[in-house]
């Protein structure tokens, strides 16, 4: 398959909620650089849900850092950062590395210490394969039903079953 390597989920979680920070300190991660929509939040939440702030807290209080690099618009990551402050970057366009490896330079974070969630592979999972990280995908919260989401879905199915086929021995 065609890059594979770069497409690939490292791990897949159901939710967001499941990637806690002794997983994360399991695996050494202190930072991770996290895709917005749909992976925390549908489209549709300006904000962060209660479920996300507190998904937050638990990382903060575990000393995990929290940035956000997202292919979406800059107003739209200002305002779901409002309260956080969070290093973020909007427009990133992932899988471009650019942005994240501005977010790890702002933070201190270097590749063996630092994972990247998202929910998608053609973007999240090949930025964070190309910049060296860990990258956890979660299964889009709701996808839009365009076309043109249908079929960014479509080009990731044999990847999904790929990954599946690998990580059977896991369960
Ligand atoms: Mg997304």
């Amino acid at each position: 398959m065609i890059f594979e390597k770069y497409i690939l989920p490292g791990i897949m979680f159901d939710t967001f909620r499941d990637v806690t920070p002794e997983f994360l300190a399991e695996r050494g991660i202190k930072f991770l650089i996290s895709d917005i929509d749909n992976t925390l939040v549908t489209y549709d939440d300006p904000v962060p849900t209660p479920e996300v702030s507190e998904w937050f807290d638990r990382m903060a209080a575990a000393g995990v850092r929290v940035a956000f690099v997202s292919n979406n618009g800059k107003e739209r990551v200002d305002l779901f950062n409002r309260d956080l402050g969070f290093v973020s970057y909007a427009k990133a366009g992932k899988p471009k590395t650019k942005y994240i490896a501005a977010a790890m330079r702002d933070m201190g974070a270097t590749a063996d210490n630092t994972a990247l969630l998202g929910d998608q592979l053609l973007t999240d999972a090949a930025a964070g394969a190309r910049a060296g990280l860990l990258s956890i995908i979660v299964p889009p919260i709701k996808d839009k039903r365009s076309l043109f989401f249908r079929f960014k879905r479509w080009l990731e199915k044999p990847y999904l079953k790929k990954y599946n086929k690998l990580h059977k021995s896991d369960r």
